[in-house]
């Protein structure tokens, strides 16, 4: 280097001002210990609706990727609610301009495609960071979600598990499986069986309202087990000749130890059924006494209350031998609490002791209506524990 160009240098360095270099330092100190804490930016990120706590977003959340996507079902799901929140307490979230936060926050009313959601977080210092949720509504009717609840059974869910969904299970035996309902998902219910299981595949039906039954015209020639109290429920053109009506006490053996024990549980229908697995330690519940929400009483051919409270005195005193039981709900969305170990057992028994004080008049329901097609009718809703009920005021007393 020239030796005069490296005194200008030297000169140079020296008529830096000290208070530059303190505010140089300054920003240094500040940038690292941004680093430290993580900067601006979200601690997580929740998607959810009325009904579905939680939809997944693709990838799964770490706060230094600030690109997501969603994929919701465009039948059930018309707007989701997104809430994020900060890595520190002091930083502001808008999305759209509005301000969110755990206690606020933003409802994307949703069209049809792409929705681009984006999200802003700001610090004191004027930092900030942005991130995009891309939530794609598609017709999702045709698509299943499957999860194994255990060794041998899967839950299959329609609208790809989109709430207000119907849960179809299939358990396997040795020698056969069988299709605990058939629900109301418009895609091929019968190949994606085929593909979880090797075995030959039995139809057994809960009851006979059309989210149980939906697809059961995929299963022509298949064995049916069903009980016939609800057989005037079936589509006219439906081909019976292979179900086998069944009643309490009745039993299908799957092989390797694996039964279905069939338990009358009159009530929502006048032919719902239970499938009780004594080795697996689960029962199929169907909607005969709700999935966790309320089970429905007002509908034509639910019975009083009154009977309904004896039906579920049988129930407990079947159940009682089980310390654990797992019920595989005909809408598992609905379940409050996981309807696992002991907590299934408990809404039996709290569903009869509501049944107990409705009639006694200890319980009296609120008022609301709810509508069967067209036809809007006035019911109460009551709940007790874990148990809750839609009745018909004018059919609780038992009929002479
Ligand atoms: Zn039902």
């Amino acid at each position: 280097m020239d030796p005069e160009v490296a005194i200008m240098k030297i000169r140079l360095y020296r008529m830096v001002p000290a208070a530059l270099l303190t505010l140089l330092a300054g920003v240094c100190l500040a940038a690292h210990g941004q680093d430290i804490k993580g900067g601006a930016g979200l601690k997580s990120l929740e998607l959810s609706t009325d009904l579905s706590p939680s939809i997944k977003i693709e990838p799964a959340f770490v706060s230094s990727v600030h690109a997501y996507s969603a994929l919701v079902d465009s039948t059930t799901v018309k707007s989701v609610r997104i809430n994020p929140v900060p890595l520190l307490k002091q930083d502001a979230v808008t999305i759209n301009d509005a301000e969110v936060s755990p206690a606020k926050p933003f409802k994307a009313d949703l069209r049809s495609g792409e929705n681009t959601i984006a999200i802003s977080v700001a610090s004191p210092n004027q930092n900030s960071v942005q991130y995009t949720v891309t939530i794609i509504q598609k017709d999702l009717s045709g698509q299943y979600k499957t999860e194994l609840v255990q060794n041998g059974i899967w839950r299959i869910s329609d609208y790809a598990g989109f709430p207000p969904n119907q849960d179809a299970y299939l358990i396997e035996g040795s020698a056969k499986a069988v299709l605990i309902d058939t629900t109301m998902g418009k895609g091929n219910l019968a190949q994606l069986v085929k593909n979880l299981t090797s075995l030959p595949v039995e139809v057994a039906i809960t009851h006979g309202h059309g989210d149980h039954i939906g697809q059961m015209g995929q299963f022509a020639g298949t064995v049916v087990y069903m009980s016939e109290k609800d057989k005037g429920m079936l589509p006219a053109t439906l081909d019976t000749s292979k179900f086998q009506w069944v009643k309490d006490g009745d039993k299908i053996d799957l092989g390797g130890g694996r039964m279905l024990e069939v338990i009358d549980v009159p009530g929502h229908s006048a032919g719902s059924i239970m499938f009780l697995d004594s080795a697996g330690k689960t029962l199929a519940v169907g909607d005969a006494i709700g999935s966790g929400m309320y089970v429905w009483k007002f509908i034509p051919g639910s019975s009083s209350v009154a009977e309904y409270g004896d039906t579920l005195k049988k129930l407990e005193s079947r159940l009682a031998g089980f310390d654990a039981l797992t019920f595989l709900t005909g809408h598992h969305w609905q379940e409050r609490v996981p309807l696992a170990g002991a907590s299934g057992k408990q809404m039996v028994a709290d569903m009869r002791i509501l049944c107990e004080k409705i009639i006694s008049g200890e319980i009296v329901g609120t008022a609301t209506s709810a509508s069967i097609g067209a036809r809007k009718i006035n019911v109460l809703t009551a709940s007790y524990g874990l148990a809750g009920m839609w009745y018909d005021p004018s059919n609780i007393q038992a009929k002479k």
